[in-house]
Parts: C-alpha cells; sequence; structure tokens
C-alpha cells in the first residue's frame, strides 16, 4: 500500500514539475542535462528527448561556462544552494521576451538557484538548476530607477542653462565646507546691465545672452567644480580645489571670455560684461553661508568699482 502511495506521489511530483511556471533542469557533474521541463520546451524549443544527455553548454554556447562550472563545483562540494539574481546577470539562458505586458525588453530577466541533489546514500551526483522569469520586477525596477534618476536631475537642475540650480549648487557648498577648511574658492558672477539688454533686444535676447554665458562658464571650469545659476543673470562656482589666486585667475579669464563674446538674436549683434567676485576658505568662517556672503560682498564691490572687472573679498 505503501509502495503504491509513493509511486503516486512520483508521478504527481513529476507532473508538478513539468507543468509548474519555472525552469527545471536537473545536471549531472558533467552538466549533462537528465531532467528537462515543460518550461524549458517552451522557451528554448527544444523537446526533453533532445535535450537529454546533452551538454548544458552546447544547448546554451551564452554560458559562461567557467563561472557558471565553477558555482556548480561549489553547491556539490558545500551542498548548499547557490542564488543569482538579475541584477547580478540579467539572465543565465539567453530567452526571448513574450510577457505580454512588459512587452519592451527582448530578453527574459532571470533568477537562478542551483540546488544540491543528495541520493539515497547521501552523495551529490547532480544539480537541480531553477530558472525564473522575473521579467516583470527587472523591467519595473529599472523604469522606477530611471525615473528616479531624472526626477533627480530635474530637481538639480536650472531648466534655461542646464547648470545646477541654486537649492543644489548651495548644498554642494555645504558639503564641500564640511569636507575641507582649505583651498576652496567660490566665485559669483552677474551681468552688467541686463536689464537693458532685456529692453533693448526682448526677453528672448535675454535669455540667449544667459544660455551663452552658461556655455562660456561650463568651457572653463574643470571636472569637480560646481557652476549653477544662482538668480535671475547671477551666477556662482564652487571650486573645491583652487586657492584664491587660482580662482581670481579664473574669474579674470571667464570676464575676459565673455567681453569678447558676441550673441547674434535675429540678426543683432548683442555684446556685454560680467562682474565678479571672489572669496576662498583662507580665514576662520563660522559656516558656509559665511562665505558665500564674502563672495556675494567681493561681487557688488566689482559693480560699485564700475564693474567688467573681479574683486576679491578682502575682510
Ligand atoms: P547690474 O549691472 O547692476 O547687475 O544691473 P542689471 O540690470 O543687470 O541688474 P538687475 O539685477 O536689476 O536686473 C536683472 C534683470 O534680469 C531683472 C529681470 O527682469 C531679468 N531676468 C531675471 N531672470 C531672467 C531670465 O530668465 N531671462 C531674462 N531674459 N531676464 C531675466
Ligand atoms: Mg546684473
Ligand atoms: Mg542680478
Amino acid at each position: 500500500m505503501r509502495n503504491r502511495m509513493d509511486f503516486s506521489e512520483l508521478h504527481w511530483l513529476l507532473a508538478i514539475v513539468q507543468s509548474i511556471d519555472v525552469g527545471i533542469v536537473v545536471l549531472d557533474l558533467e552538466c549533462q542535462v537528465q531532467v528537462w521541463n515543460s518550461f524549458m520546451e517552451n522557451r528554448s524549443g527544444v523537446q526533453s528527448k533532445d535535450a537529454i544527455d546533452r551538454s548544458f553548454f552546447e544547448l546554451f554556447p551564452e554560458v559562461d561556462q567557467e563561472w557558471f562550472s565553477r558555482k556548480l563545483g561549489r553547491v556539490v562540494a558545500l551542498g548548499t544552494p547557490a542564488f543569482t539574481i538579475w541584477k547580478q546577470r540579467p539572465y543565465l539562458v539567453r530567452f526571448k521576451n513574450y510577457q505580454p505586458i512588459t512587452g519592451q525588453g527582448e530578453f527574459m530577466f532571470q533568477n537562478t538557484t542551483l540546488l544540491p541533489l543528495r541520493s539515497s546514500n547521501s552523495e551529490i551526483h547532480h544539480v537541480c538548476l531553477v530558472i525564473y522569469d522575473v521579467t516583470d520586477v527587472a523591467i519595473n525596477s529599472q523604469a522606477l530607477q530611471g525615473a528616479n534618476a531624472q526626477l533627480q536631475h530635474l530637481s538639480r537642475t536650472d531648466h534655461l542653462t542646464q547648470l545646477y540650480n541654486r537649492g543644489h549648487w548651495e548644498q554642494s557648498v555645504e558639503l564641500a565646507y564640511h569636507r575641507q577648511s582649505h583651498g576652496m574658492s567660490l566665485v559669483m558672477l552677474d551681468i552688467d546691465h541686463f536689464k537693458s539688454i532685456n529692453d533693448r533686444y526682448g526677453h528672448p535676447a535675454g535669455d540667449a545672452v544667459i544660455r551663452q554665458v552658461s556655455t562660456l562658464i561650463r568651457q572653463h571650469v574643470r571636472a569637480g567644480d560646481v557652476a549653477g545659476r544662482y538668480g535671475g543673470e547671477e551666477f556662482a562656482l564652487l571650486l573645491p580645489h583652487t586657492d584664491h589666486d587660482g580662482a581670481c585667475k579664473l574669474a579674470e579669464r571667464l570676464r575676459q571670455a565673455v567681453e569678447q563674446q558676441e550673441v547674434i538674436h535675429q540678426g543683432q549683434s548683442i555684446r556685454f560684461t560680467i562682474s565678479l567676485g571672489v572669496a576662498s576658505l583662507d580665514r576662520p568662517t563660522q559656516d558656509h553661508r559665511c562665505l558665500i556672503g564674502w563672495a556675494d560682498q567681493a561681487l557688488y564691490a566689482s559693480k560699485h568699482a564700475g564693474r567688467n572687472r573681479v574683486s576679491s573679498y578682502t575682510g
């Protein structure tokens, strides 16, 4: 009676293995296929009778043989399962993605498990490979990650110039301020008589001038510098690895570049200048806002002294 139960249980188990919606492959230690369920048949197009006793690597040449054999060896030696998730490797075997909802992925994302199979004498001569289709999860997760990255970009970026906005620039200054005690400078700059550019040539021309200044700024800063649009026609540079002298040189080069620049808007040539202020972390300060205030004071010193010049905060 008990034997009959065992026999039907075996049948049930086989039926379950056949119909379950995950890939089941049993491999011997030479990686020859011993069991191949209908999921594998449907997804690979290879019938069970044609897969049995064939090499797994011959059936799936895309599998990294060295990596897989090492993993399988470890499962057999330790007698414990091993898992691989799609974030480590998008897939083990390349199957087309037929998911109706998430039609955008061209292949099936997979999580895989390698299970050691013990025979009745407890030895491990076979391993069961389980392949889960996680395409839905992977595509949703990637879409979410992309949306988050885009949101973060939007929340930091000034729309007109694509420089950082004031909020992110100030945050960067605060971070840099807490990271270092010297060798850091700020440059604030403002377009001279910008109102009259708007009045004379129109608001779109003013926008073109603002964009041109941002382009020149991008051309003058180094990797690691943080350039932001501080307000309407005011910009701010954080130079984390530049001393006062270096910052003044950069400011002067930028001033000259703007002076030599011509913006052509609707056939009209627009010339303009900027005023700049430089402050450096070379004396004690209360906080990062204090340093920003110094750069702002230096900028206004340039304005008062007649514009189109660079001034330093002298305390
Ligand atoms: P100063 O030399 O003292 O800096 O004079 P100014 O005319 O440049 O200074 P002010 O700060 O008084 O003028 C700034 C003007 O910039 C006022 C505002 O209408 C204009 N503005 C602010 N944001 C934008 C923008 O995005 N596009 C355009 N076209 N104009 C802007
Ligand atoms: Mg101005
Ligand atoms: Mg201004």
